[in-house]
């Protein structure tokens, strides 16, 4: 008897059942004729090894004949194809930051060609998702630039997106771990003004020289006045 490749199940009443792997079964003849049915034809459509259940199709083809009354596949655009690459570089994971795995523009988010311009990872992403150009300004809910899980988009006004930049550096600055409590930076900000070297404020605040270059400079405490 020829080797056979699929599961054999035993009833309890001794009756020896087969069922046959899912591809390459048409050529099986099981020798139960209980098992008839089992033996399978392949999709005729050429190169797909599936079980063919209806009308010599497997379940594939034959929902996309069903469906579209052709088998040919429709037609891609160029978008469409666009839309593939785009979301192959991100790990979509649910509720995750899909973070833009290419390049980042000089502000810090993602960026890439689209439609013969570099926009903003995030920006293709909404459009991409809904379909149209966003007309307003697109924000983080995250706060992560390189974002561009739409569930993290949301639209909003220019006034909205510079509250949400300073409340993003108020975080960054001076909530999260500061070194300088907001009154010492307005006191090293009027110590410099009246000409005062950062060397010798540094040393009175115990910080580096580079702080409070920063912090006069307003690279850091943007966030105070
Ligand atoms: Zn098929
Ligand atoms: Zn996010």
């Amino acid at each position: 008897m020829q080797a056979f490749s699929g599961t054999i199940k035993v009833k309890a009443d001794g009756v020896i059942s087969t069922v046959p792997p899912l591809i390459n079964t048409i050529f099986y003849k099981g020798e139960n004729s209980m098992t008839a049915h089992s033996v399978s034809k392949i999709c005729s459509v050429e190169g797909c090894e599936q079980v063919a259940r209806r009308k010599e199709l497997c379940d594939r083809h034959y929902m996309r004949m069903y469906r579209r009354g052709t088998l040919a596949l429709r037609h891609r655009s160029p978008l469409e194809d666009y839309a593939d690459w785009f979301w192959l570089q991100v790990r979509p994971v649910p509720s995750t930051c899909w973070e833009w795995q290419r390049s980042k523009s000089s502000t810090g988010y993602g960026h890439a060609r689209f439609n013969g311009r570099i926009r903003h990872a995030h920006i293709i992403s909404w459009t991409l998702t809904y379909g149209i150009e966003p007309t307003k300004w697109i924000l983080h809910s995250c706060d992560n630039r390189i974002c561009v899980n739409p569930a993290h988009l949301r639209e909003g006004s220019a006034a909205e997106n510079t509250q949400d930049m300073i409340d993003r550096d108020r975080r960054k600055h001076c909530v999260l771990g500061p070194k300088l409590k907001t009154d010492d930076v307005v006191k090293i900000r009027v110590r410099r003004a009246s000409g005062e070297s950062l060397k010798s404020i540094a040393a009175s605040f115990g910080v580096t020289v580079q702080t409070i270059s920063f912090t006069v400079n307003r690279r850091t405490h943007r966030g105070v006045a």
